[in-house]
């Protein structure tokens, strides 16, 4: 079909879209805080590896579908895998010079930091040590399993020796491990394996000067974790057996003693959109089905995503598209589509229909991406997008993804957007399906 054909059909499509009353509540983004305060309390620890947090956000989500009156391919909404992960459920201690550090805030460990403890000497490896044989080889003589490096000023730099470099980045010269001075926020992650040695992060603001000696405790383990990806769907009215699928992880990074990350950007917020288009959708069925999955373990790895794909209950491919939702907050400068290159003509759909709706300043296309949970999907054969939005937002994988800092600015019109896409998409592959089912009456 020539492109000129599809804008025409484009415009006839749309008056039909927007003749329809639309499901919109007027309430969204006000119910959007609402679930965005609720997935960040204290309650669910950063719906990570402590105190069940993944696990009471799962509930929580279940419940919400169920009282939604949504159906699932599952009995209780939930597909269960499990994955080795390193948690921190006791003691993060950390004291320099005789000053207590506040964990998260003043400093972190490598999130596959293995259990730590005892009092140990700071030394500090500069640039000319490295290039100096002489000075290098008296440096780590200093050395034995009762010092800290401090290695920040050789990280990310080349050497004439870079051997050396390397030795003390990966610690082979037998320290106890490394430290890293940091001016810039830290960010925090998942890791499912321990690490050699300990590294530790330290803000350069929350010490006075020149550390000579520090006390830790971290208590770590690799831990068993069970979780669950949350399902839950609404049956198509016109062609049930096809599958509009709409994914957003709920898992965050979780604790860090006593450091809630509460993830309310990333991604309480895709959930929150997720669960409003199910209650909407649930209300006013649309043309195909639509499946909802909550998605567990997406920042250890894209764990959950990956699991379902190799585990499908909807099978693949009764899928026609995928739009996974992640970053949901912001939009004052638009919204970024993941996968706009591999799938040209839908991403000429969405910008179209971004323009009849007013909705967002911009759309800007994006190649594929391995950064969240369409990626398995894109790789099995289904036609998938990542929509993240776009604006001022200071936050990520940190302890200030705070529901309060959330405006939500555009969570109104990105709702549209992808509520009306969605129809526009499906009335379009009806369309396309009818017109080839003609061109072979003819
Ligand atoms: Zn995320």
């Amino acid at each position: 079909m020539s492109f000129k054909l599809k804008s025409k059909l484009f415009s006839k499509l749309f008056l039909s879209v927007f003749l329809l009353p639309l499901a919109i509540n007027a309430q969204n983004k006000e119910y959007a805080k609402q679930v965005i305060e609720k997935l960040c309390s204290d309650d669910f620890s950063g719906r990570g590896y402590v105190n069940d947090g993944d696990k009471k956000a799962a509930k929580y989500i279940a419940e919400t579908f169920r009282k939604n009156r949504l159906g699932s391919p599952t009995v209780d909404y939930m597909q269960y895998f499990g994955f080795q992960v390193m948690v921190f459920p006791g003691e993060t201690r950390l004291k320099v010079d005789g000053i207590d550090l506040e964990p998260g805030r003043d400093f972190i460990v490598d999130a596959g930091c293995p259990n730590t403890k005892g009092t140990f000497k700071i030394v500090y490896i500069d640039s000319a040590t490295i290039d100096n044989k002489f000075a290098y080889e008296t440096f780590v003589k200093k050395l034995n399993r009762r010092t800290f490096i401090v290695a920040t000023s050789i990280k990310g730099k080349t050497f004439l020796n870079q051997d050396r470099a390397k030795n003390i980045l990966t610690n082979t010269v037998g320290a106890k491990g490394l430290i890293f001075d940091k001016q810039d926020k830290f960010t925090w992650s998942v890791s499912l394996q321990k690490d050699e040695f300990p590294i530790i992060f330290i803000q350069k603001d929350a010490i006075k000067s020149t550390m000579l000696e520090l006390e830790i405790e971290i208590e770590s383990i690799p831990n068993n974790h069970q979780t669950q990806n949350v399902l839950a769907s609404v049956k198509g009215k016109l062609y049930p057996d096809s599958f509009i699928v709409i994914t957003a992880h709920y898992d965050h990074l979780g604790k860090f003693g006593p450091a809630i990350f509460p993830g309310a950007n990333d991604n309480a917020s895709g959930i929150a959109m997720m669960l409003d288009l199910a209650s909407n959708i649930a209300k006013n069925p649309l043309d195909y089905s639509v499946l909802f999955i909550a998605f567990a373990g997406e920042e250890a790895g894209l764990l959950g995503s990956y699991y379902y794909t190799q585990n499908a209950l909807v099978p693949l491919n009764k899928m026609a598209l995928l739009i996974n939702l992640d970053l949901m907050a912001t939009g004052d400068k638009g919204l970024t589509a993941v996968n706009a290159t591999e799938f040209p003509d839908e991403f000429k759909l969405l910008q179209f229909v971004n323009e009849q709706g007013s909705y967002l300043p911009n759309i800007n296309p994006r190649g594929k991406a391995a950064n969240s949970d369409h990626y398995y999907f894109t790789e099995a054969g289904v036609k998938s997008f990542f929509f993240y939005l776009m604006g001022e937002y200071h936050f990520y994988h940190d302890i200030d993804d705070k529901a309060e800092a959330v405006t939500l600015s555009k969570y109104n019109e990105a709702y549209k957007l992808v509520y009306d896409f969605t129809n526009a998409y499906i009335k379009q592959s009806i369309a396309n399906f009818k017109n080839t089912e003609e061109q072979k009456d003819k």
